[in-house]
């Protein structure tokens, strides 16, 4: 689909009770091309009256069975589908996203899909043999009393996510929720409106009953917090920044709704002297020039230790070379924009304040060439303090501080000297710095001489500010269902029953 196809598509509407629908209200609201800053197409802007019919058809669904009392192994077969899906519609999906958020289209894999569709598709088949390999458990008390425990779906959930890795991100949660048996209403970001059009045809053509993934468009404050505050709404998963998820926790709390954070970051990249710099270079240019650097996990605060520290840089510079800008619908451009406007103020000013707080090695401005379009040069900062703004705030730009340090400790004193803890990078050759080091970062994920490995088992979710609980494998299972007990007494032989306590 070219952008002309997408433009001809017309709006981007809800996805509600297995139908596309306007708003309620007829609102509607631009999305913008933010690689030629030209809007493309116009999206539904949903509001409480959305929500309400969003949730009364989730609830409906949950309700009558057909999913959530559903066999595990027709809701695998669903899901496996949707999966299949995904992976032939990757094309699509990736152009429609390329245009609404301008993360590069990839480079020309044949018929192979792009590795965020395949990312996409194994978090709907990962859950969905998870839901259906997970049992319950039994107790057996001195003879005196069994217990059995049951796990079922917990009712209808509110999914909310953002922009930079829209469908991955949204089947990371999709996934188990729907997996086990659960309805939901998602509501993605308003910069990413357009991709999740196709999920949802892609839910219906796999035969996912109609009501029990809803999709509501629109803004946070207009579309989010009803949904947060929607009385049948019994939980919600969060993925964004600090800042909205202490608003959700808050309208949360007063529903006592389950809540589930994965946040924002400024994760430390740690690189000793030890470390094969043929790996730990162009892995440090990639976890923050990728996407931009709109990745909450992205290496942002570079220590590196003094021995090499100037080999580092001169070598790190070349490898940013690599990532040149360009227009991410081209085949193997690696360097996109930024998301939007906003976006892209926010990023410039932290640039100026770089120039305040250090110096700025490379980058720092608009690409030359790039008249139109919210685009930013791969940018490295050198002689700053840890301590300083651009080393503490999360820029999600393609923006890294470089720090340099001088044993194991100070570099942990470094890098845990922040108010967030999502992930932790260490480069070394030596296993027993790695596991001295990983054991003492505030952080709750770290990638030994590697970034971004996933096995969707992990406990993915940060320390801090960077989140409050964890997802993945069994721990998705807990969130997304209701586990409770049944107990009787057994009779010992010869005797009376146990009087229980
Ligand atoms: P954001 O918090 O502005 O928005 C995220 C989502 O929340 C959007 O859908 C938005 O419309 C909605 N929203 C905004 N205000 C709301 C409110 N008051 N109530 C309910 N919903 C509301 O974040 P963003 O700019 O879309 O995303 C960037 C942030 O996400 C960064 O901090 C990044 O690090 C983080 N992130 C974290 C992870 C992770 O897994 N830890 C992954 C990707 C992004």
């Amino acid at each position: 689909m070219s952008e002309a196809d997408v433009m001809r598509a017309g709006s981007a509407q809800h996805y509600i009770g297995g139908r596309f629908v306007d708003a309620a209200s007829g609102g509607c609201f631009e999305v913008v091309n933010p690689a030629t800053e030209e809007a493309v197409a116009t999206a539904a802007r949903g509001e409480a009256a959305d929500i309400d019919r969003a949730v009364s058809a989730a609830k409906d669904a949950f309700e009558a069975g057909d999913w959530s009392r559903a066999k595990p192994s027709f809701r695998r077969e669903v899901l496996f589908r949707a999966a299949d899906l995904i992976e032939a519609r990757s094309a699509e999906i990736m152009q429609r996203q390329t245009l609404e958020m301008g993360g590069p289209i990839g480079p020309d894999l044949g018929s192979r899909p792009h590795p965020l569709m395949e990312r996409s598709a194994w978090n709907l088949r990962f859950f969905a043999e998870e839901q259906e390999q997970a049992g319950d458990r039994a107790f057996n008390r001195d003879d005196t009393l069994l217990t059995y425990t049951m796990t079922d779906p917990a009712g209808v959930f509110g999914l909310i996510t953002p922009w930079n890795a829209p469908i991955m991100l949204s089947t990371w949660k999709m996934a188990p929720c729907l997996a086990y048996g659960n309805s939901a209403i998602h509501k993605p970001s308003e910069n990413s409106p357009l991709s999740i059009g196709v999920l949802c045809e892609i839910y219906e053509e796999a035969g996912l009953p109609p009501g029990v993934y809803n999709m509501v468009l629109g803004y946070g404050q207009e579309a989010g917090v009803p949904l947060v505050e929607h009385d049948d709404v019994i939980g919600i998963s969060f993925t964004g920044s600090p800042a909205t998820a202490r608003d959700i926790a808050k309208r949360a709390a007063h529903g006592l709704k389950r809540t589930s954070f994965e946040l924002g970051g400024k994760s430390a990249n740690i690189v000793f002297a030890d470390a094969d710099l043929d790996k730990a270079v162009p892995a440090a240019a990639m976890g923050i020039f990728m996407n931009s650097g709109q990745v909450c996990v992205a290496g942002s605060r570079i220590l590196v230790q003094n021995e090499i520290y100037d080999r580092f840089l001169e070598r790190f510079e070349k490898a940013a070379a690599g990532w040149k800008p360009g227009d991410p619908m081209e085949r193997g451009t690696r360097l996109g924009p930024l998301v939007s406007k906003p976006q892209y103020e926010r990023v410039m000013g932290y640039l100026d304040l770089a120039r305040e707080e250090g110096r700025v090695l490379f980058g720092g401005s608009r690409p030359g060439g790039f008249d139109k379009g919210y685009f930013v040069e791969p940018t490295a900062i050198v002689d700053v303090q840890p301590d300083a703004r651009i080393c503490q705030e999360e820029i999600f730009g393609p923006v890294a501080t470089v720090i340099p340090f001088a044993d194991a400790d100070e570099a942990i004193a470094i890098a845990n000297n922040s108010d967030y803890g999502l992930a932790g990078y260490i480069w070394t050759g030596s296993q027993d710095t790695a596991h001295y080091v990983s054991h003492r970062l505030q952080t709750g994920m770290i990638w030994i001489n590697s970034g971004f490995n996933r096995d969707l088992r992990q406990p993915f979710g940060g320390m801090k500010i960077s989140g409050l609980g964890r997802e993945g494998g069994d721990l998705s299972r807990e969130f997304y269902t209701e586990t409770r007990f049944a107990s009787f007494p057994l009779t010992p032989r010869g005797g009376e029953p146990a009087a229980g306590h």
